[in-house]
């Protein structure tokens, strides 16, 4: 994987520009993070120089296709990286208020969720800094078009953000230091990796977190969320605590419903019960599982969708019902597989219920 367009941090470009102006780095610097423009368009520089930055770092996302759904307001792209073909993934969402990017972290994942696309799919590599960057400025261009702006950013697309902390850290910093999203409008969602979310802790930016918790008790989470035999329910709470009360950021538990599976009352009790054990109680996203090729449960009908929800908030939980985006155009939640061929086998419903 050699360097791309947004790899560099500055330091890094002016190395690269050594020898021009000084000025010629906040040139290149704004031409690409502000204007979001690829090097051939930058017009303050000249164009010599325009060519040997395009020759030197040359983009990391080709794109191979781009789908739109729910009126124009969905927006999948795929991308292919530079060397060989390892496609990956990234959706635009334009909402009336905001406009949100979900971004990939590596092309794959090794996490084996069965219900997820990016599971079945398996893990190809880790992204870069430059390649995740590139997703969201790629992303903002086209948002420009329609006089929009990116408002937020997820780390909810192909691939577990914190098994590739240091690249994705390495986006957060871009994202909030040089186009400017603060980091109460950056959100990592993970799986769970205990390790991660305690380093995270430890790092400035007050990031959201996002908790791809799904079963609160373990033997149902180990089937559903294999990486749970590793780090169990109640290591993850005490490091979703910790977050909490250093950060001060509210947690949010993603609960993907599974009809029969994980959408009982008795589901709904147990997961309220985890929720209230943090100060200030966990917010819960529920969404009902969308289709994917090789997982055959279906997603909780609406009616006990709404049921699982009043549960909730009857024990004191919050919980918001994630409106689905892009499921016509596989940009979904747990969808995106990059139209690679899904190789998982097909599970059984769990027996564990
Ligand atoms: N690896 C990270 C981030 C990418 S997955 C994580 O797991 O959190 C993004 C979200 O989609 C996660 O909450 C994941 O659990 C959810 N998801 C995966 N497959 C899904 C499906 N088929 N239907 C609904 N949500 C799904
Ligand atoms: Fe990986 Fe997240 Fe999908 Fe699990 S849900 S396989 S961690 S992308």
């Amino acid at each position: 994987m050699s360097t791309g367009l947004f790899d560099p941090d500055r330091a890094g470009l002016a190395t690269l520009l050594d020898g021009e102006p000084r000025y010629r780095l906040d040139q290149v610097w704004s031409g690409l993070y502000e204007q979001f423009a690829e090097p051939a368009d930058i017009t303050t520089l000249p164009a010599p120089l325009r060519d040997r930055i395009a020759e030197a770092l040359p983009v990391s996302l080709h794109e191979e296709r781009r789908s739109v759904s729910d009126g124009g307001d969905t927006v999948k792209f795929l991308w292919r990286l530079r060397e060989g073909w390892h496609p990956i993934e990234t959706v635009l969402m334009y909402y009336d208020d905001r406009a949100t990017v979900c971004a990939s972290t590596q092309a794959g994942c090794a996490m084996g969720c069965g219900f997820c696309a990016t599971g079945q799919a398996g893990f190809t590599r880790h992204l870069s800094v430059g390649e995740i960057v590139e997703q969201v400025v790629r992303a903002a261009r086209e948002a420009r078009r329609r006089n929009r702006r990116i408002d937020n950013v997820v780390f909810m697309g192909m691939g577990e953000p914190l098994a590739n902390l240091e690249a994705t850290w390495g986006a957060v910093e871009r994202l909030h230091g040089d186009i400017g999203i603060s980091a109460r409008h950056l959100t990592i969602s993970t799986v769970g990796i205990v390790p991660g979310i305690r380093s995270l802790a430890e790092r400035p930016l007050p990031v959201n977190l996002a908790v791809s918790l799904h079963a609160a008790r373990n033997d149902l989470r180990d089937d559903l969320v294999p990486i749970n035999v590793r780090y169990p329910i109640e290591d993850l709470l005490d490091a979703c605590g910790d977050y909490l009360s250093v950060k001060n950021r509210r947690i949010t538990f993603e609960w993907a419903l599974i009809d029969s599976v994980n959408d009982t009352d008795r589901d709904a009790r147990e997961l309220a019960d985890l929720c209230v054990r943090l100060r200030p109680a966990a917010h819960v996203n529920l969404i009902p599982l969308n289709p994917t090729p090789g997982w055959p449960t279906r997603g909780s009908a609406p009616g006990r969708v709404a049921a699982f929800r009043s549960c909730l908030e009857s024990l004191g939980v919050n919980a918001t019902i994630r409106r689905n985006r892009g499921t016509e155009i596989d940009a979904a939640c747990g969808q995106l597989a990059a139209g690679q061929p899904v190789s998982a086998p097909l599970r059984r419903r769990p027996d564990t219920v």
